[in-house]
């Protein structure tokens, strides 16, 4: 029997009959192409099981996964070999300072040391996600442990201080790597200026609220306070200003010095209002200085006019150009 149409034609269409996107007739001569020729009907059954695009992908995929199961393997050994290399010096602390002082005392301090270095170390060895997260989560966790553990044996007052001020600094450290990753970056989105400022402002307090704690509130605070929180404003004001104010960089300069100018003129005012305040503590703070830093603030403006001017000429030009 001679058939109408060749299968070289036949299983160029093929393809098209497949996902059906062929025009009708094309359509009715394969349907009848097919019901006389075996050969291109196994062709097509062949052809309807998975394409070669979704062949080579599965493959890849089969690929990948299995180097990452290796690497993660490895990293898991390697992890579990420092951990047990960790684990001799605890040993041999535990064994000493039980022999020598029949009870248990530094060795915490050498326990949570390791920690501190395990935490570094093998945390990001073995953890599978969020790596960065928690290697500086558990970091922080044991230095303010070691901390905690030294200001116990040594019978210190001072723990809170220290551990908030650590607090603070691994804060300024870490804050801008955590909020941009895994699993902090899906919270934050696109405020991650924000949160990394809000860490910074929160934990900045907190180490100041226990510095007063341990100091006497009375002669720290206000005094502290009256200093600090115009810097912490200016900080925001000039975050604000770059990250949120459509201006060029001439008019955000001019208004970044201006606020350094009156976060100026603000610490001399309040310090000596707190100086007055707390005046048994016997502190003193000069005020002369307050000239000199509205002149900055007049200079700061000064240049966002300049900046705010040229920001309206090109604005100008380029409506003219449209
Ligand atoms: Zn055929």
């Amino acid at each position: 029997m001679k058939m109408k149409y060749d299968c070289d034609l036949i299983s160029d269409l093929l393809p098209l009959y497949k996902d059906d996107i062929c025009s009708p007739s094309s359509k009715k001569i394969v349907e009848e192409h097919l019901s006389e020729c075996p050969s291109c009907k196994k062709l097509l059954a062949d052809m309807s099981d998975v394409t070669i695009d979704e062949e080579i992908v599965k493959e890849r995929n089969e690929v990948i996964n299995t180097q990452a199961k290796f690497f993660k393997r490895k990293s898991a050994l390697a992890g579990s070999i420092i951990g047990l290399i960790f684990s001799i010096p605890i040993l041999v602390c535990l064994i000493v300072n039980l022999a020598t002082g029949a009870g248990l005392t530094w060795f915490f301090i050498v326990l949570a040391g390791i920690l501190v270095a395990a935490s570094l170390i093998i945390v990001p060895l073995m953890v599978p996600e969020n790596k960065m997260f928690t290697t500086m989560a558990a970091f922080t966790g044991s230095v303010l442990l070691l901390l905690g553990i030294i200001a116990i044996y040594t019978r210190g007052n001072w723990f809170l201080v220290a551990a908030s001020s650590t607090l603070f600094g691994l804060t300024m450290l870490f804050a801008p790597f955590i909020a941009c990753r895994r699993p902090v970056n899906a919270y934050v989105k696109n405020n991650k200026g924000l949160a990394i400022m809000s860490a910074y402002t929160v934990t900045f307090v907190f180490m100041m609220l226990c510095i007063g704690l341990h100091v006497g509130i009375k002669a720290f605070i206000p005094m502290a306070f009256a200093i600090s929180m115009p810097l912490v404003a200016t900080c925001w004001a000039v975050f604000a200003i770059i990250r949120y104010l459509r201006f060029n960089a001439c008019a955000k300069t001019g208004l970044c010095i201006t606020s350094a100018g009156v976060m100026s003129g603000l610490i001399s005012q309040l310090a000596n209002t707190a100086a007055v305040a707390a005046s048994n503590t016997g502190v003193t703070y000069s005020t002369s200085s307050l000239p000199l830093m509205l002149s900055i603030g007049g200079v700061g403006i000064l240049i966002a006019g300049i900046g705010f001017l040229i920001g309206m000429f090109k604005g100008g030009k380029k409506n003219e150009n449209k």
